[in-house]
């Protein structure tokens, strides 16, 4: 031990991090606990560093305060150091020994809040801050192993494991409450389970994943964890086994799951196929914009009338000499299997009914005042705001991390729904943003796609009624729009 009479000149080290839940975590709690240290010790803080290891991909970051911190201890700036307690130092016994080293070429010392005097300088000393590392160290790799045994035994078994975020498309049902929580069952979530089937489907009919996730924001649908929808995350989820009932390790299929099916696997196998295949196309295109194969915009919105709610009619190449059709499933998978009707006549049908139908939807006065989305827009500023406001105060740690992540959760959940309520708002006027006129001049030139997405913001869907006799002869009558 160096008795020394002349003040030191400390420098604080600091770091929060999430292995010692509940005591001493915050910043606030380290840096108090330590000023009263040196105030005892008689020592000047002249400088303070922190590192924020919170996150699991930061942990494999260097710690850039402790990295100043060892700089100015070897510049001599420092020729002292405190802490909270030995784990906040060092993690790693190769740190310890770095640190070692350099407290050896400069007379340093070092104390700590919780642990007292770390004493490098001497060899019992130095054995102590070794034995304190590896009992931190054995913890660690102890609770990480126990996680890792826990979670194979669970995806084995077909179970769910606890860890990760609520899956889209399901509720969970837990048993207990706090971090220790079980989850004990995983049930369908109708409202998003909807909109998973409505994906699949036309994604299976050729839509684009972009055109997906641009649909799915701007409606205002967002993720299990009220995040903006991406490409990778809309892949993920379309071909995923999890929606059709199946276990996977490493994204290999290994059996049924506990839980229910949202799709079933046939349209599962056909989307892990199309969407790995599209995924290989676009990179080999070098571009994002995935192949176009969507040729009939009115795919999905098609139904047969011989069911109660409608059973959605597929396309069909061709049916002698008329051209390719819309036609019912067969009766094996509840269709009638015999209904079909004519793409281009219905098209061209539809197309008409479209324009009538635009001339006829006022546009929406500019001045209504009763739109709710001035005042929907001012509480998302307001919220997004107070959200950014959080995560700065997750960084600083005088809160703990859980209660802080459950308030931007709420507010992230409040925006989206502020969205959807605009967007449910706004779809008409959307559509406006070029005139009846326009469209029709413009129509020529669209994509299917953009068609699709034309038809599908005014119509809910087309039933398909009965040929009625002469059966050659189209009747337009055959048709009912749903509109929006
Ligand atoms: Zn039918």
């Amino acid at each position: 031990m160096k008795a020394t009479a002349r003040a030191r000149r400390a420098g604080l080290y600091i770091r929060i991090s999430d292995d010692r839940e509940g005591a001493g975590l915050g910043v606030k709690r380290q840096s108090d606990d330590c000023h009263e240290l040196a105030e005892r010790l008689g020592w000047k803080i002249v400088e303070t560093y922190d590192d924020n290891d919170m996150s699991a991909t930061n942990r494999r970051k260097k710690r850039k305060g402790y990295a100043r911190l060892l700089a100015d201890i070897e510049s001599g700036h420092v020729d002292a150091v405190l802490a909270w307690h030995p784990d906040r130092l060092y993690r790693q016994p190769r740190e310890l020994e770095d640190l070692i080293d350099l407290i050896e070429a400069n007379e340093v010392d070092i104390k700590t809040y919780t642990a007292g005097d770390l004493d490098l300088s001497t060899p019992t000393g130095r054995m102590h801050a070794r034995m304190l590392g590896a009992v931190a160290k054995y913890e660690t790799e102890h609770k990480a192993e126990r996680i890792k045994r826990k979670v194979k035994e669970l995806v084995e078994s077909g179970a769910i494991h606890n860890g990760g975020h609520r899956p889209f498309g399901y509720e969970r049902i837990f048993e207990g409450t706090g971090p220790r929580r079980k989850v004990i069952e995983d049930r369908i979530n109708e409202a998003e389970a909807k909109y998973i089937r409505d994906w699949a489907r036309r994604a299976l009919e050729g839509e684009s994943l972009y055109s997906l996730v641009t649909d799915a924001n701007s409606r205002g649908i967002t993720t299990s964890t009220g995040g903006a929808w991406s490409y990778q995350g809309m892949k993920f989820l379309l071909s995923s086994g999890r929606i059709a009932g199946l276990k996977e390790h490493k994204r290999q299929v290994v059996g049924k799951a506990v839980w229910p099916a949202i799709i079933d696997e046939e349209d599962h196998k056909a989307l892990r196929t199309l969407l790995s295949d599209r995924a290989e196309q676009a990179k080999a295109n070098g571009a994002q914009q995935s192949s176009t194969a969507l040729k009939y915009p009115l795919s999905g919105l098609v139904r047969c009338t011989c069911t109660e709610d409608g059973i959605r009619m597929k396309t069909s190449p061709s049916s002698n000499r008329k051209g390719p059709v819309y036609r019912c499933p067969p009766k094996g998978d509840g269709g009638c299997g015999g209904r079909t009707i004519r793409i281009e006549d219905l098209e061209r049908l539809m197309e008409k009914l479209l324009f009538a139908k635009l001339e006829e939807i006022e546009p929406l006065d500019e001045a209504d005042p009763d739109d709710p989305r001035p005042a929907l827009e001012a509480k998302v500023v307001k919220w997004e705001r107070r959200v950014a406001e959080l995560k700065e105060e997750l960084l600083d740690g005088d809160r703990p991390a859980r209660e802080i992540q459950e308030a931007i959760d709420t507010l992230n959940s409040r925006i989206a729904q502020a969205h959807r309520e605009s967007a449910e708002y706004g779809i008409k006027g959307r559509v406006l943003e070029v005139s009846a006129e326009e469209l029709r001049k413009a129509w020529e030139d669209y994509l299917p796609a953009r068609k699709q997405s034309v038809y599908r913001s005014l119509v809910k869907e087309i039933r398909i009624h009965p040929a009625t006799p002469p059966k050659n002869v189209w009747n337009p009558g055959r048709a009912e729009v749903f509109w929006r």
